[in-house]
């Protein structure tokens, strides 16, 4: 079944048809203050912790706080049990009289932080992306580091700055080393950067000291959304050696506010490139969780990147299997992203410091100005498609920062 009732109104080549249904948190206009939880179809949301309340009451209690919190913690049957039910009221006919009067157009309500984001962890598994910031920092050496191809590399961020698609940035104040200075500065970022990269949620916790084996991903994973790992880079680089990233990246993190289940991305599962290197044993994975999604990035309207997540190195399950193979425990609603989506052309880089080549070669846009990094005033769109039944195409919605200008300084806190 991949097409909705007739009476919805969906085209059947709608990015948000009865193949994709992702979930999010929502208010209506008249009553703000009120979430649900929304399920997308079309142009419309269905109100899912009502219709629950009339259609699937031993559900109900999932959706009754309006977020996905106690959704993502009841585990995978709950989430088959739920997108199966979802998939019949929205396309049987039958179903109309009970789910009519829960629908909305998209475009009236306002969407809220789908859950609470528990730990916030970023990857670094594009191969193309680390090689390239590997050549602009070291121009003499291995672009990649020694360990790079035997283990997913990342670094814990900062759940709680991790905010909304919408959510305004503000340009950051730090500490740098300007080229050539013999002492830092503290002031606004200079190379203000983004980086497209999606995220992974986590339903079902595991338990301190059980590692989860790559084949258990899907029991834990629920979803994925689109990430934009806000980066100053002129901070990072002054800080990272030798801990890596902190204040540099933890500033703002934006989420894009739909979460689409694992379930809706079965079309998109790919075999992740080869990787020559021998994987160590509790990284080898037998199931293919490379994903085949096509990213877009515009800068204020206007398409700069298309990266490709076909060409990612790690796969998901990897990095889940890597982050708790020391039984590290997951919690309900953790987050963790691929680090920066990037494919071997320049225009398919996910971030400015590879597309402007570290400053070298400014990105032109339309009306004639050049990026090297990001100016006050810039929006930038991250957005996705993949594969789904039949020939459709699935939307994974979009993840937009705005930059602020950054606090002036007071000037006692200059030195
Ligand atoms: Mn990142």
């Amino acid at each position: 079944m991949t097409q909705a009732a007739a009476w919805l109104g969906v085209a059947p080549d709608h990015l948000l048809g009865l193949a994709a249904l992702p979930y999010a948190s929502y208010s209506a206009a008249h009553h703000a203050e009120e979430f649900r939880v929304g399920v997308a179809i079309g142009d419309s949301v269905l109100d899912l912790t009502t219709a629950c309340d009339r259609l699937l009451p031993g559900r109900a209690h999932l959706f009754s706080s309006g977020t996905l919190d106690q959704f993502l913690a009841a585990g995978d049957g709950a989430w088959a049990q739920v997108r199966a039910e979802v998939t019949r009221w929205l396309s049987a006919d039958e179903y109309r009289p009970a789910i009519e009067d829960l629908i909305q157009p998209a475009a009236a309500v306002q969407l809220g932080m789908p859950f609470v984001v528990a730990d916030y962890v970023d990857f670094y598994a594009s191969e193309h992306h680390v090689a390239n910031v590997g050549r602009i920092f070291r121009p003499d050496g291995e672009p990649l580091t020694p360990n790079w191809k035997h283990l997913p590399i990342g670094y814990h961020g900062r759940a709680g700055t991790v905010v909304l698609s919408g959510t305004e940035i503000r340009r950051p104040c730090g500490q740098s080393r300007p080229p050539g200075a013999d002492l830092p500065v503290f002031g606004a970022a200079r190379q203000l950067d983004f980086e497209a990269e999606l995220g992974f949620v986590v339903g079902a916790h595991s338990h301190l000291g059980e590692p989860v084996p790559v084949e258990r991903f899907a029991e834990h994973v629920f979803g994925v959304c689109l990430v934009n790992d806000w980066s100053a880079r002129d901070i990072q680089r002054w800080e990272s050696a030798p801990l890596g990233p902190f204040v540099g990246k933890s500033f703002a993190t934006t989420m894009s506010p739909w979460i689409l289940p694992l379930a809706a991305l079965e079309h998109a599962r790919i075999r992740p490139p080869s990787r020559e290197a021998k994987q160590v044993g509790y990284l080898v994975e037998m199931a293919d969780w490379g994903l085949d999604i096509d990213f877009e990035v515009r800068l204020n309207g206007h398409v700069i990147a298309q990266p490709p997540y076909a060409t990612m190195y790690w796969s998901p399950a990897q990095m889940l299997a890597h982050m708790t193979g020391t039984g590290a425990a997951l919690r309900s609603g953790d987050l963790f992203a691929s680090g920066t989506v990037s494919g071997p052309a320049r225009e398919q880089s996910g971030c400015l410091i590879e597309l402007a080549w570290n400053g070298k070669e400014p990105v032109l846009l339309p009306d004639g100005s050049t990026r090297s990094w990001l100016h006050d005033g810039d929006e930038v769109t991250i957005s996705a498609t993949a594969p789904g039944p039949d020939g459709v195409r699935i939307g994974l919605g979009a993840a937009i920062g705005c930059i602020l200008p950054a606090v002036p300084t007071p000037p006692e806190a200059r030195y």
